[in-house]
């Protein structure tokens, strides 16, 4: 039986680089892991003809030797097959540590959870950054038992189905795959008489106090990460980060595009159309905006550097007053005379121009029709 080339077998080109083996036989194998296809005998002949490929391409002596002389000079060499099976668990631990059960055993305790907290703050807040206390529930070590989750004045038994090691074989075929223990999950200790204020998990509930500094120009979406205020490890490992995610609540006036911000100005139509001197809001206090005589509805008027300061650098921000001509109510009859007599004074192509191309818009297009 010819065997397949090895870099074939890892979709890999010549000169592939070290790491990009590593990747390639990681990605073939996992694929065809005995573990993810119980009694596929393809799968298997997949990923033996993977670990052989990367046993010899991984060994710098042994990749030269296949790069000259191909699998002939292996089988001369008596390379690959004549030492046995010794390679496979070897490698097994180099590349699948982290992924098959490397969470318990030789690394410890595993690490805690990582938390997120949702917190909610006005755009004034955000804009110019504040200090806030959060309650938030987590779990953290037991002081009962000192996190050993075992009565006071017992302590855990080692386990005798890994002998303390947390990690146990097992055989399938002539492989030898290493897996968390399944009876103390990788701990290596077994608790016979659990603490009576954690029941024996080592952790309890609690809900704690944390003060966050929330600097200025923050938006929605912004993380602050607490490192070390996440989840208590389980069995006295390291703690998580807690993660406050921020969320900027919607404003009465302004509304917020990144550094910018928007308002609404409302402004009477004799302001409009004299000109005049507006009070706008701003996050820091009022300023006067001048309005010059003629303007039209929808104006955006920018107010430099009265944005946001953003949080990762950069120049501030402008805010962006967009005017809206307000139409007069409750008008008494003498006012409403008044207004007729000014109505009368005016010649509406010389006063309304957008009203009047308007208009010549709108001829053009019946004009269209009738072509
Ligand atoms: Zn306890
Ligand atoms: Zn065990």
């Amino acid at each position: 039986m010819s065997k397949r080339d090895y870099y074939e077998v890892l979709g890999v080109s010549r000169g592939s680089d070290e790491g990009e083996i590593k990747k390639a036989y990681r990605r073939v194998a996992m694929k065809n892991h005995p573990d993810r296809n119980p009694d596929d005998p393809e799968a298997e002949e997949k990923f033996k003809e993977a670990s052989e490929a990367y046993e010899v391409l991984s060994d710098e002596e042994k990749k030269t030797t296949y790069d000259q002389y191909g699998h002939e000079g292996l089988n001369a060499q008596g390379g690959f097959g004549g030492g046995g099976s010794t390679g496979f668990s070897d490698i097994f631990g180099d590349v699948f540590g982290d992924i098959f059960g490397g969470a318990g055993g030789r690394g410890g305790p595993a690490r805690g959870s990582d938390l997120r907290y949702d917190l909610e703050l006005s755009l004034e807040d955000a804009a110019q950054g504040t200090q806030t206390k959060i309650r938030v529930p987590t779990m953290v070590n037991c002081a009962e038992c000192d996190s050993t989750g075992a009565r006071k004045g017992t302590s855990p038994a080692s386990c005798g189905t890994c002998n303390g090691v947390g990690q146990v074989r097992r055989s399938q075929g002539f492989f030898s795959v290493q897996q968390t223990c399944p009876k103390c999950r990788g701990r290596g200790q077994i608790i016979t008489d659990p603490c009576n204020k954690c029941y024996g998990r080592g952790r309890i509930e609690e809900q704690k106090t944390l003060s966050v500094k929330v600097p200025a120009g923050v938006d929605t979406g912004d993380r602050i990460r607490l490192s070390g205020e996440g989840e208590a490890g389980p069995g006295g490992g390291p703690p998580g980060d807690l993660y406050v995610q921020v969320v900027v609540k919607d404003h009465a006036i302004f509304q917020r595009d990144g550094a910018n911000l928007y308002c609404e100005v409302p402004i009477s139509f004799i302001d409009a159309a004299l000109g005049g001197e507006l009070e706008v809001p701003t996050l820091t206090g009022r300023v006067k905006l001048k309005v010059p005589l003629e303007t039209q509805t929808g104006k955006l008027f920018r107010m430099r550097g009265k944005g946001v300061v953003p949080v990762r650098g950069g120049p501030q921000g402008d805010l962006l007053c967009r005017v809206v001509v307000e139409t007069p109510i409750k008008l008494n009859s003498k006012q409403k005379q008044i207004l007729k007599e000014l109505q009368d004074s005016l010649d509406n192509d010389k006063h309304s121009p957008r009203k009047t191309s308007w208009f010549k818009g709108v001829k053009t297009f019946f004009d269209g029709f009738s072509a």
